[in-house]
């Protein structure tokens, strides 16, 4: 490839396509490079959006559309040569490969942090054998950039509808969206027990937004692509860096290696879908590959640090299901419409519960009602039997 570009960015996630948002606005010119297959948008004319996504769990779930498919493009792992082969491990559609990233198949809850989440060890303490540090920013010089962000995804929400959440300086973009009937009745149950659910800010059109529908509600967000992109998945920052015409996606497009010269990063070595490998340079290399792909690929170029790969920090989910007398339908409506903050806070009962159990501290995280169960996958979950209920 010969065209100059200003940098090059690596992954075409939430963070490599703000990236280019914010850098072609800027006046610079960049390069994508994305491994995984375009869904999302034509890349001829980035006003047009691709609907190729649909309400199909056999489509997504069985048969892999947005990728890694397990089976194509295996993953496999191994500490070292020494242990012989691989293991093979699956499927890993966390570890998203599409263009748009994690951001086309994620639900988009959008919280903020707490004020106090940017000072956890001054506060609360060190844990040993963990990394527990203060930000070198706080939530205040934060705020601005939140609000920035909210803007540019597009989230619903409803200030003052959390009685733990931190100072904003505005409203959200738009207001909630329909609350999903299953949340509307496990709330009122936490309500009562004195917890305190409000409408989650999620990053989908309540109304139409940034020339984008309203959401229709299918309930097909977490896992799956927006049919109607009604979601504020990348499409709106790709689009944006797109149509400026200083912008450049390259899909199906794998970046093998970073070339340093004198210690800077000059460019790529990336390989196409025809397994042929190429170069390209750039004033700037941006990655964008995601928690577990950029530090791979640092490791692969031949950096070495301790802090790469380090303090690594996956999405620990603790999962509560119940069964109750009537449908709920509890797939319709965006994945999750209401949160609960309330173990969050570190209340004095916390901190008793946390000497009970020998610990430092405990900091609980928030709590999502909702039902992401999709009809199969839900019919999977009933136990052999007659139906004796409607
Ligand atoms: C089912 C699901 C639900 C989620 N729900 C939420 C939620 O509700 N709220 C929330 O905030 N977050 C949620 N997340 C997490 C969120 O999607 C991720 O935090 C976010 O996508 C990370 O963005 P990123 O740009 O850093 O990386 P990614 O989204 O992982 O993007 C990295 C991109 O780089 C590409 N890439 C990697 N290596 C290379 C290479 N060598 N060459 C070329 N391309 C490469 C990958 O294919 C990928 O597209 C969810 C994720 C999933 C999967
Ligand atoms: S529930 Fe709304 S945002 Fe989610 S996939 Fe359906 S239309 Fe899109």
């Amino acid at each position: 490839m010969t065209r100059d570009f200003d940098a090059i960015i690596v992954g075409s996630g939430p963070g490599g396509s703000t990236a280019a948002d914010v850098l072609t606005a800027a006046g610079w010119s960049v390069v994508m490079f994305e491994r995984g297959r375009n869904r999302l948008i034509n890349l001829e004319n980035p006003n047009e959006l691709l609907y190729e996504f649909s309400n199909d769990e056999i489509k997504f779930w069985s048969r892999h559309f947005l990728g890694p498919d397990p089976w194509l493009e295996p993953r496999t792992f191994r500490r070292s040569a020494e242990e012989g082969d691989r293991i093979h491990i699956g499927e890993v559609n966390n570890l998203p490969a599409t263009v748009g990233g994690g951001g086309v198949h994620a639900d988009g809850k959008l919280p903020r942090f707490r004020e106090d989440d940017f000072r956890v060890l001054s506060e609360l303490g060190p844990i040993e054998g963990a990394s527990v540090v203060d930000w070198p920013i706080g939530y205040d010089d934060l705020e601005p950039a939140y609000a920035e962000a909210e803007r540019l995804v597009g989230v619903a929400g409803e200030a003052g509808a959390n009685p733990f959440a931190p100072w904003r300086s505005g409203p959200y973009p738009m207001p909630p969206g329909a609350p999903m009937y299953c949340a509307v009745v496990t709330s009122a149950a936490a309500e009562r027990l004195g917890y305190h659910p409000y409408p989650g800010p999620t990053g989908c059109n309540s109304v139409p937004y940034d020339d984008r529908p309203a959401c229709n509600n299918c309930g097909f967000c977490g896992y799956f692509g927006c049919p109607i992109h009604a979601k504020g998945d990348p499409v709106a920052s790709l689009r944006r860096a797109l149509l400026t015409g200083r912008a450049e996606l390259r899909p199906e497009s794998f970046v093998s290696k970073i070339l340093v010269s004198n210690g800077r990063a000059t460019g790529v070595e990336w390989i196409d879908a025809d397994g042929e490998t190429h170069v390209q340079t750039a004033g700037h290399v941006i990655l964008a590959a995601g928690a577990m792909e950029t530090p791979r690929l640092l490791l692969l170029s031949g950096y070495e640090h301790e802090m790469i790969g380090a303090n690594l920090m996956f999405h620990f989910q603790t999962l509560t299901f119940g069964q109750l007398p009537m449908r709920l339908h509890a797939h319709k409506g965006r994945s999750v419409t209401h949160l609960q903050d309330d173990h969050i806070i570190v209340t004095p009962e916390a901190r008793a519960a946390a000497k009970e159990a020998g610990l430092p501290w405990i900091k609980g995280g928030l709590v999502e009602h909702g039902g992401a169960a999709h009809p199969m996958l839900e019919s999977k979950y009933y136990p052999w039997g007659r139906c004796t209920r409607t």
